[in-house]
């Protein structure tokens, strides 16, 4: 492939599921040498997501960027965050809601994908790609839970990013109308390196097996009849220890 400006693709990387996935898919299409990959530090309560983040990019070869926003949200009260006293529940998130009738879960961090879109579209245009790849998908948009998963949230930040870039730039959110469980089964497809991947809200050694994203993280990989390769790769990790 030709290498002209916007013949490349910048990823978020969280280090989790969904934005390996994502990586996974911009890989196949634009090749290692034409993605960079792009993690976000906001002050989370641990750095296992980082860690994990450096390993998926490192096992694909592509350019890895990181950016430090913690200032920004230096006033947040998510329970993700350090400096809040808020306890990360230990249920699903459907159980969440039906105790916030519809308002953001309390691990919604205040418009991070927001942020994350706005920084990530200034340096993709620094790296001359054309488009961000970012890994919502429906699950999480459900019922309010995180309001900037949402379609009608990416559609309107499509448009300020390609208005705002002179046509140059646009968002690709592939599994916006996906489950987590479609979103597994496509990573399966493409070997996306799951063994890397950390989900957990919690730091510890091991994915806690409680929190409402590693409940949600087991059902799709129970629902795909495929075993969470992280589990057994973290156990052997933290065993070495
Ligand atoms: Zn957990």
């Amino acid at each position: 492939m030709t290498e002209k400006s916007g013949d490349r693709a910048l990823v978020l990387l969280s280090g989790g599921l969904d934005s390996t996935t994502c990586l996974a898919l911009a890989v196949d299409k634009y090749g290692s040498s034409g993605v960079t990959a792009l993690s976000v530090y906001y002050g989370q309560k641990h750095k296992k997501e980082v860690e994990a983040s450096e390993k998926v990019a490192g096992h694909y070869g592509v350019e890895h960027l990181s950016l430090d926003l913690t200032p920004i949200f230096q006033y947040s009260d998510s329970a993700l965050l350090q400096g809040s006293d808020r306890k990360i529940p230990e249920i699903s998130y459907s159980e969440q809601l039906k105790a916030t009738k519809g308002s953001p879960v309390s691990t919604y961090v205040p418009f991070r994908n927001g942020l994350f879109l706005s920084s990530a579209a200034s340096i993709a245009l620094s790296r001359h790609c054309g488009v961000i790849y970012y890994g919502i998908h429906a699950d999480d948009a459900a019922g309010n839970a995180y309001p900037d998963c949402s379609e009608g949230f990416n559609k309107a930040m499509n448009e300020a990013i390609y208005i705002g870039s002179g046509n140059a730039l646009r968002l690709e959110a592939p599994f916006v109308k996906m489950t987590k469980a479609q979103v597994v089964a496509r990573g399966l497809e493409l070997d996306a390196p799951y063994k890397y991947t950390w989900s957990c809200y919690e730091g510890g050694d091991e994915p806690c097996g409680r929190c409402a994203t590693c409940i949600d993280r087991a059902k799709a990989f129970e629902l795909n009849g495929a075993a969470d390769p992280a589990i057994e790769y973290y156990r052997a990790l933290a065993s070495e220890k």
